[in-house]
């Protein structure tokens, strides 16, 4: 499923509605494909005292209640089908779903496609591999 197949599926699923005084859903939708090629969809629940998630998260826990972990690729979009880039949990949370997920393709704007391993540089999984320090320490915005 290309990506125009993909983003339609995930307006399909857009719907916001309230579900209670204090929740509310489906202002965003999200599709992922996984390896099988199957399309997972969800949508966001927006609750009081911040409990709710996002649409990626929904689509990501139905995907893996139906078997699978692989996303190949991925995308969220509003009630006007404009795209959403995954915010930093999302990426996280579905990088760490399988191995492989650093390699998932996410539109990110239209036109504009980036791996999971773009989206979430200075990877804290990075292992420095010759011995030198991780990092340098140097304050932001001072001289080099
Ligand atoms: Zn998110």
């Amino acid at each position: 499923m290309d990506f125009d197949q993909l983003r339609q599926a995930a307006h399909a699923v857009v719907a916001p509605r309230d579900l209670s005084r204090f929740a509310s859903a489906g202002g965003v939708g999200a599709a992922l494909a996984s390896a099988s090629g199957a399309v997972y969809t969800g949508v966001c629940i927006d609750t009081a005292c911040s409990m709710g998630f996002c649409a990626e998260h929904a689509a990501a826990a139905a995907m893996v209640t139906q078997g699978e972990h692989r996303v190949v690729r991925m995308v969220a979009v509003d009630g006007d089908g404009q795209i959403l880039p995954p915010c930093g949990r999302c990426r996280e949370f579905v990088s760490q779903l399988h191995t492989d997920n650093l390699d998932t393709e996410v539109l990110v704007s239209a036109g504009t496609v980036a791996t999971l391993r773009q989206l979430l540089p200075f990877d804290w999984r990075t292992e420095p591999t010759d011995g030198a320090p991780s990092t340098s320490v140097q304050a932001p915005g001072s001289p080099s």
